[in-house]
């Protein structure tokens, strides 16, 4: 866990979120600032600054982190409609939080850059 990261204290349970989902490797919960009407942030319990960084994480945390993305758009009801998932990485793509984490959009037609 590193200091002062607001992911890490989300994932240790010291700041208290509503988890919508988990396993062992990575909690799901609400976007504070949703950009569409289901926006979820799936993140690895183990700190890594981005996904420039996953070479860090064990193939097994990288499963369940992903295996977490997909039952998390199963239980939002996104499985038919479809749903965009995407990491921001650096100023361009404009990260804001230095813990790896994946948006999970969907609930409306999504536009190309949303
Ligand atoms: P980034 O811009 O780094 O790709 O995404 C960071 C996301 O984390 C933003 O969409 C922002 O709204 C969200 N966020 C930042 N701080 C918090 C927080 O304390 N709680 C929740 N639920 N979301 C947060
Ligand atoms: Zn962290």
């Amino acid at each position: 866990m590193a200091d002062q990261c607001i992911f890490c204290k989300i994932a240790s349970g010291e700041i208290p979120v509503e988890l919508v989902a988990q396993n062992e490797f990575a909690v799901a919960f609400r976007d504070i600032e949703p950009k569409a009407p289901v926006h979820l942030l799936i993140v690895p319990r183990t700190h890594i600054a981005g996904f420039h960084e996953i070479d860090r994480l064990d193939a097994a945390t990288v499963t369940g982190m992903l295996d977490l993305i997909n039952q998390a758009a199963r239980e939002a009801g996104l499985a038919d409609s479809g749903y965009r998932v995407i990491t921001n990485v650096g100023p361009d793509a404009g990260q804001t939080v230095f813990h790896l984490h994946w948006h999970l959009l969907g609930g409306t037609r999504l536009s190309e850059f949303a």
